[in-house]
């Protein structure tokens, strides 16, 4: 992280149970909770207690936390039955990902068919 970034981001506030979220799951290193404003029947954010910007700040800094929010997220899809079903697990990164929140979150999405994901399907090739 640097100077510049903000000392707590929402994300710090749910996991000190500032800010109220349904959550799903907990574990020493992670917490799991429904995203706000779900893209799917199932989509839960996983976190790591110990923030880092995004994945790849986390796989060279941390690789086992990493490995503990994959662990987390096929947990989640465990308990929300979609081990048979099938699901995905997405890390958004940087302003064409659409990373709103710069403490790295795994979405895990699932529970009904999901689209194609890929280019903006308002892009110039829309249509
Ligand atoms: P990003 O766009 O950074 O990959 O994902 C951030 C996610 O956080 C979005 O899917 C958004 O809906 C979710 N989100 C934003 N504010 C809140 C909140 O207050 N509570 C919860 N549970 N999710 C939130």
């Amino acid at each position: 992280m640097t100077e510049s970034d903000p000392s707590e981001t929402l994300f710090e506030r749910i996991i000190a149970r500032e800010i109220p979220a349904d959550i799903v799951h907990e574990t020493d290193t992670t917490l799991a909770f429904r995203d706000i404003s779900p893209q799917a029947a199932t989509h839960v954010l996983v976190v790591p207690k110990t923030r880092y910007r995004n994945v790849g700040e986390l796989a060279a800094a941390d690789p086992a936390l990493l490995a503990d929010v994959i662990a987390t997220a096929h947990r989640v899809a465990e308990l929300d039955g979609l081990t048979d079903s099938g699901y995905r697990v997405v890390f958004n990164t940087g302003a064409d990902a659409g990373q709103t929140v710069f403490h790295v979150h795994a979405h895990v999405l699932g529970g009904e068919q999901l689209g194609q994901f890929g280019r903006y399907a308002g892009g110039p090739d829309a249509g």
